[in-house]
């Protein structure tokens, strides 16, 4: 029997990954190989298509595309493109268009925190909730918003953009130039600004006194924290503490069922889960009847992005173009 799936392609500064997902939903062949943004976008696209090309002959059985679904930072839904993200050197880049000239199915393009919303509730922890918030840790903070079953879309389709909560106004310098921006405490690149913080107010002996600013990781600084280095435990600390801030703000506006963290960051677990759950328990507006669960996706890195993408992209087709009602707030 021919199998139909939809192609589901997360765009990250970093790496790009590509996922063959079924009708129920389940992605049952996926790849990832490095974006190299700072190439051309031309030579991208080619890539692209030749990876979902290379995962459909991998595909056991005959099977048909029915579509492709891409989520990317500073996509535009309706212009069906990629606006000048801070990641990609590529400017802006029609690649709905591009990827039209590889493949004559429906292709769609959103951003990737919304992306990622619409993924957990196909078929993650939000799955069945109407009301959630997903948060992406990553290079930057990035976050989609279901309010009474539709993602939060906004007037001009910039809601949503908790990174740049301002959570100390005489705090950090913020890529969008203001100060003090969730994001520049809450992502990959604020807990490296945290740990040469802390190494310079403190004389403690810590293996993190070797590494150079542009050499530190995340996943460094993880993997001394997990040794016992007391600056990389504190770095998670304080990330927490602004993250649990900033959760029990948007909890006071959102009023969610659940908050889901998502994205790299979260690779840490418990070292950032545990502050960040008793900072939003010590700032959280008290309603004691109300109960907001935080929790981690249980998704693979980028998995959730590729479901939502295509999902999308599947809904769409499935109406001849037109926008479902219950995802009009997911476009961007
Ligand atoms: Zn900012």
């Amino acid at each position: 029997m021919k199998q139909s799936v939809t192609a589901g392609v997360d765009i990250g500064g970093t790496n790009t990954v590509v996922g063959l997902i079924n009708d129920s939903g389940t992605c049952v062949l996926k790849s990832n190989s490095p974006t190299l943004g700072q190439g051309s976008a031309e030579q991208f696209v080619l890539r692209l298509a030749e990876a979902i090309r290379q995962l459909l002959r991998e595909l056991p059985g005959e099977s048909t595309l029915g579509g492709i679904g891409i989520a990317a930072p500073a996509a535009n839904y309706r212009k069906g493109i990629i606006q000048n993200s801070a990641n990609l050197q590529w400017k802006t880049i029609e690649i709905v268009g591009m990827m039209k000239q590889h493949f004559d199915l429906p292709i769609a393009v959103m951003n990737d925190a919304n992306a990622a919303a619409l993924g957990e509730m196909r078929n993650g922890c939000t799955k069945g909730m109407k009301n959630s918030i997903v948060i992406t840790l990553g290079t930057g903070l990035g976050a989609g918003i279901v309010t009474d079953g539709h993602l939060l879309y906004g007037e001009n389709g910039v809601a949503g953009e908790l990174g740049h909560v301002i959570v100390d106004p005489n705090g950090r310098i913020c890529g969008c130039g203001r100060r003090g921006c969730a994001e520049t405490y809450v992502s990959a690149t604020g807990i490296r600004r945290t740990v040469f913080e802390l190494l310079a107010y403190n004389a403690t002996e810590s293996k993190l006194r070797d590494i150079s600013f542009n050499q530190l990781t995340s996943e460094k600084t993880y993997e001394l924290a997990i040794q016992g280095d007391p600056i990389a435990r504190d770095a998670f600390l304080i990330t927490g503490r602004h993250l649990g801030l900033l959760l029990s703000n948007i909890a006071a506006v959102f009023d969610p069922e659940a908050i889901v963290l998502s994205g790299g960051l979260m690779n840490a677990g418990d070292l950032l889960l545990d502050p960040t759950k008793e900072s939003f328990d010590q700032n959280r507006l008290d309603l004691k009847w109300r109960k907001v669960l935080i929790l981690k996706s249980h998704l693979a890195d980028g998995e959730a992005a590729i479901l939502g993408a295509s999902w999308l992209v599947t809904e769409t087709a499935a109406k001849e173009h037109d926008v479902p009602a219950q995802m009009e707030g997911s476009l961007r």
